[in-house]
């Protein structure tokens, strides 16, 4: 027997049409690439998305288009989320930081029919246009007063683009299933793969992560976006914030410590969400000028494993309550959240409740986890048994964006490459990665890209990378050679040789020389051993 309540579709267009009627006058300000502050309410970031809707309904962008971005987090970056998913289309969230090789591949790949790009991302398209297959033309997000001359065919000034539509707009009802939003990750070896979500899966995605012990917004709340809008949806708080009717405060690029400082005093913040990296700048900030800001309660912290000191100077240096977030791109992102219960607080001692946030916490509500043996064994939640972690839930992906092959097991498990153990209260702890990279800084760097061209010089007979931890990026890569026979090269020699090959914040920290590498039956290197002997990792007690 079915439910006789209504089958209304779950869609994005609902959030801001809440926030517009609901929460109208709530403030949201952003950081412009062009300098000011701008201000607006919930009531004008719908007005003009829809304006943006009409705008590229005009243009004859429909259900399934994509449309990419590439842009800070801002105003107009939000009105983009709204604008083009709101009408059915695919709003595809480009990182600036890939790659041109990968940057071309993604825009391709996506079949992007328009990009819609910030000021400072001018040049970077400009210098790849020409291999672009599908785009038709540029909307670079600024006014007339500050559109660049540029050599990009077929370009608008957004302000332009929007100005002559109207503000009224019947957002269109479609299947809840329909994709939404598009984000590659390179979390993975290989060719970045697109994550294609649904409404439905950010819908609810938006609906957990705002549930209390989570990221929570709500009335009289001031919320600052710090991850960016290309991260992963901006883990939900675009969507967030207008559900819950939260001040949202934009903070384009700059990311620095001084900027965050100033932008969290003048605004009021009191919760936001950001990678380790960017948090270490605040602290060291507030440290060199004794100061903070008392209005901060709560600070998200997730996209890689925090330092125990991060989360002691939040909680006892400066009273705010830590979120410790694990999830990835490939979950809409939120997996699992650890933030300290009421009775936590009271039985714990102060290091043991140091110890459990550096835990990655209990899955929300709505997502599944286990950890697995290599045979595919569900392991016990016993606190010890350490196997990849595998997920499931309704904003898991079932598979990459043009995927023949499902991603999922006949379960409908997901492997997320890490490992895992799980303990009292379902709490996991991250205790290593089984995937073959590293990540700094919140970004991802190959190991096997890196492996490939250290092996180009001759006097490397086998290279491995790893990732070590490092106190400002998470991690940073650590290259272990074996010198080829009769061979003496040096550090210099081999970073010399690949300074031409990859990114400059790809280049190893170090270089250490072995007469061999650890290999298992199969011919692989074992990097876990080489783990364990340049970065072990603590194990800590389960956390319930
Ligand atoms: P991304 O898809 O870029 O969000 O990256 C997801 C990956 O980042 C996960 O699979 C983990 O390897 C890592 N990660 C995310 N959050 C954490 C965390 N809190 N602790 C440790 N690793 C994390």
């Amino acid at each position: 027997m079915r439910g006789l309540m209504q089958n209304h579709p779950l869609l994005i267009s609902q959030f801001i049409e809440h926030g517009g009627t609901v929460f109208g006058n709530v403030e949201v300000v952003s950081q412009t690439v062009e300098g000011p502050i701008h201000r607006y309410t919930w009531s004008d970031v719908r007005a003009r998305s829809r304006q943006l809707a009409n705008a590229l309904t005009a243009q004859g962008v429909g259900l399934g288009d994509r449309i990419a971005t590439i842009a800070w987090t801002n105003h107009r970056h939000l009105e983009a989320y709204y604008g083009i998913a709101g009408i059915g289309a695919v709003c595809h969230t480009i990182n600036p930081r890939l790659y041109a090789d990968d940057l071309v591949y993604v825009l391709n790949h996506a079949e992007d029919r328009f990009v819609m790009l910030d000021l400072t991302f001018v040049p970077l398209i400009e210098a790849i246009a020409e291999r672009l297959e599908s785009v038709e033309g540029f909307i670079i997000m600024t006014d007339q007063e500050h559109m660049p001359s540029n050599q990009l065919p077929n370009t608008v000034c957004y302000e332009e683009f929007i100005a002559a539509r109207a503000a009224d707009y019947e957002w269109p009802r479609f299947d809840e299933n329909t994709a939404a939003n598009l984000c590659y990750t390179s979390g993975t070896t290989g060719k970045p793969k697109g994550v294609l979500y649904s409404h439905r899966s950010t819908v609810l995605h938006a609906y957990a992560s705002c549930m209390p012990g989570n990221i929570v917004g709500g009335r009289g709340q001031c919320m600052l976006a710090v991850v960016p809008m290309f991260h992963a949806n901006g883990w939900g708080i675009p969507y967030s914030a207008p559900m819950t009717g939260s001040k949202l405060v934009m903070p384009g690029q700059k990311l620095d410590g001084e900027s965050l400082t100033k932008l969290m005093r003048d605004e009021g913040v009191t919760t936001t969400c950001g990678v380790p990296t960017v948090w270490l700048g605040l602290l060291d900030y507030w440290k060199e000028h004794d100061t903070s800001v008392p209005t901060v309660k709560q600070v998200g912290i997730g996209g890689a494993a925090p330092a125990r000191s991060m989360i002691e100077e939040f909680e006892r240096d400066f009273g705010i309550e830590i979120l410790h977030g694990w999830g990835m791109t490939e979950m809409n992102p939120l997996g699992t959240i650890h933030t300290l219960s009421a009775s936590e607080r009271a039985t714990l001692s102060p290091d043991d409740q140091l110890d459990a946030l550096t835990t990655q916490g209990a899955p929300v509500f709505g997502v599944e986890i286990k950890v697995v043996d290599e045979d595919g064994a569900t392991l016990p939640n016993d606190g010890k048994s350490c196997g990849e972690l595998m997920v499931r839930g309704p904003w898991v992906c079932e598979r990459y964006f043009k995927d023949e092959t499902s991603a999922i097991d006949d379960e409908g498990w997901f492997g997320t490459g890490d490992i895992a153990l799980i303990g009292e209260g379902m709490s996991m702890q991250i205790t290593d990665r089984a995937k073959d990279v590293i990540k700094s800084g919140g970004e991802w760097i190959s190991s096997i890209d890196l492996e490939n061209a250290a092996m180009g010089h001759p006097d490397v007979a086998h290279a491995a990378v790893i990732g070590v931890p490092d106190e400002k990026w998470s991690e940073r890569p650590l290259l272990i050679v074996v010198p080829a026979v009769g061979t003496e090269p040096t550090k210099e020699d081999i970073l010399g040789c690949l300074a031409d090959k990859v990114a400059k914040w790809w280049l190893p920290d170090d270089v250490v020389f072995e007469e061999e590498l650890p290999v298992s039956g199969t011919g692989k290197v074992q990097k876990i051993k080489l783990r364990e002997k340049y970065a072990p990792v603590e194990v800590k007690k389960a956390a319930g």
